[in-house]
């Protein structure tokens, strides 16, 4: 598996998350490959992780097995209509990880039913701790979906998806997801601080209590997390009067409609 030579389109964010998880999890630098057409970012990556870098996509791709479509979604089809030009793609696998845009247009794109698998990563792949959802077309062979887990499983945990629509309910969950969380703590901290906590103190009382909390459900994963709140409400103390606080202001309703103008969205953009 490790002998495949991974090809990755675009060099930026995504990309680096996804070559750092790689290298630190043993897949060799010298069958990595990062095109870009700017050369700032492509020095870097070898500087860090060794990797064989080219301005030129059509090069980076003719020695690939797996090629990585990194770059922002409007770049796909005509990225894709250079590589169908250009190099000889059959056995060659397409991982996309554009946010909102169909296999069917990419293998359009690429001029045949070429195999693609879609991905739908989230921005804490940046750290490791991501979510893929991923959804593969029946073109795709069972070691070209093996790899594409490894790829995937190296900056976090994947799910494979039944049904490509699937997509657009997980980007409700975890794609959009960081940044509920992150509206959550803010608000948290804006309260902290109108409580009399200096700004400081509001942020590492926030930060600590979310991550102690995201910890007690992984690590008590035989517990509902139902159960774990109701380990920490006591009858009349402070916790039930906030939780008491959110169910009559509709915080469960609430989430629901958030989650789907999500889907809803996502679904008008792809
Ligand atoms: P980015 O802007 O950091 O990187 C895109 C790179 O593509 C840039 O370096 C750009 O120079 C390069 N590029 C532009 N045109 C190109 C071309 N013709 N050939 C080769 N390279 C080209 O964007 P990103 O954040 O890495 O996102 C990349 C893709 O990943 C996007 O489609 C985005 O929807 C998806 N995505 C990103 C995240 C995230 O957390 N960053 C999460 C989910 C999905």
């Amino acid at each position: 598996m490790t002998n495949n030579t991974i090809a990755f389109i675009g060099a930026g964010n995504m990309s680096r998350a996804i070559i750092a998880g790689l290298v630190a999890n043993g897949y060799p630098a010298k069958n990595i490959i990062a095109a870009n057409p700017s050369i700032g970012k492509l020095d870097a990556l070898h500087q860090d992780f060794g990797i064989t870098i080219t301005q030129d996509n059509v090069a980076a791709c003719s020695q690939a097995d797996l090629i990585v479509l990194a770059v922002k979604p409007h770049f796909i089809q005509p990225v894709c209509e250079q590589l169908a030009k250009n190099v000889s793609l059959s056995n060659k696998c397409f991982v996309s990880v554009a946010a909102g845009v169909n296999i069917k247009p990419i293998q359009n794109a690429l001029g045949f039913a070429a195999p693609v698998i879609r991905c739908m990563p989230n921005t804490p792949s940046q750290l490791g701790l991501g979510v893929s959802g991923m959804f593969a077309s029946a073109e795709v062979s069972d070691p070209q979906k093996h790899l594409a887990d490894t790829l995937m499983a190296s900056v976090g945990i994947v799910q494979w998806l039944e049904a490509e629509e699937n997509i657009d309910d997980l980007i409700a969950v975890s794609g959009s997801g960081p940044a509920y969380f992150f509206a959550f703590m803010e608000a948290m901290q804006n309260k902290a601080i109108a409580l009399g906590f200096n700004p400081q103190q509001a942020r590492a009382l926030v930060q600590q209590t979310a991550l102690g909390a995201a910890q007690m459900v992984v690590e008590n994963h035989d517990q509902e997390i139902s159960t774990l709140r109701e380990n920490v409400t006591s009858k009349g103390g402070t916790t039930q009067q906030a939780l008491l606080t959110f169910a009559q202001g509709g915080l469960p309703e609430l989430v629901d409609k958030a989650m789907q103008a999500a889907k809803d969205r996502a679904i008008a953009m792809a």
